[in-house]
């Protein structure tokens, strides 16, 4: 079956996050512009995942629990997990390779953790945009050990992209994807950066009406973020 997707999505934990990018509301919103399913990825943490997934439940949308991982070269990568309980369990894994750095809401944006009626339940201290200790080909393998995949964010862009850092996407790494930026045009498929990989569109959504419309759709067996984590597996490896 064919699922419209946006796997690259932050919420109001994410200090650049718009304030109106509660989990409820991005899930409203992708339900307005037909998409299946979305993933939440917000920086360096899985807080407001459950939420996401409760919620999406309640409204019959496939809820990825996600986070959008800052690697110790200051690369973006997208993780994606079948269920909270393993998004959870790699965000405690994650936190442990934290830079603690306060936050400063006045400067960098508020981190707002929502609950599963998506209100307001506290905030994350410490900023979530800094890079983590975990080097970037460590990214699939840990991801994978919690039941989850990854692959490289925004490639195209200058900014956090594996390629501007890297000058590649080192095969050594393992991911089976490579994510383009939505205004990456068609060609940017034929990118030498995407040959011999799958390639995802997502929005990087940081504000509502940046959510991508039914336009980017997998075939997968079944409607469920499990399938979706397959999907971005590298060939041949199935998680536990
Ligand atoms: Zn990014
Ligand atoms: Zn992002």
């Amino acid at each position: 079956m064919k699922l419209f997707c946006d796997l690259h999505l932050h919420s109001c934990l994410s200090p650049c996050g718009d304030e109106e990018n509660t989990v409820g509301n991005l899930v409203g919103m992708a339900k307005l512009n037909g998409l299946d399913a979305i993933a939440l990825t917000d920086h360096n943490t899985a807080g407001n995942c459950r939420s996401a997934w409760t919620i999406g439940r309640q409204m019959d949308l496939v809820v990825v629990p996600g986070m959008e991982l800052t690697t110790a070269e200051d690369i973006h990568v997208v993780c994606l997990f079948p269920d909270p309980d393993a998004a959870e369990a790699f965000g405690a894994e994650v936190r442990k390779n934290w830079t603690e750095i306060p936050n400063r809401p006045d400067i960098f944006g508020r981190q707002i953790l929502l609950d599963e009626r998506d209100e307001p339940a506290g905030e994350e201290p410490l900023l979530l945009t800094v890079a983590t200790a975990i080097p970037a080909e460590r990214a699939l393998p840990l991801a994978m050990s919690f039941g989850g995949t990854a692959f490289p964010a925004h490639v195209d862009k200058e900014a956090n992209s594996m390629a501007a850092v890297l000058g590649s996407v080192p095969k050594e790494y393992g991911f089976a994807a490579v994510e383009l930026s939505k205004g990456a045009g068609r060609a940017a498929e034929d990118f030498y950066l995407c040959e011999g990989y799958k390639v995802v569109r997502s929005s990087d959504a940081h504000y509502l009406w940046q959510l991508s419309e039914a336009d980017f759709a997998l075939e997968l067996p079944e409607r469920s973020a499990a399938a979706i984590v397959k999907y971005f597996l590298p060939e041949g490896r199935e998680n536990p």
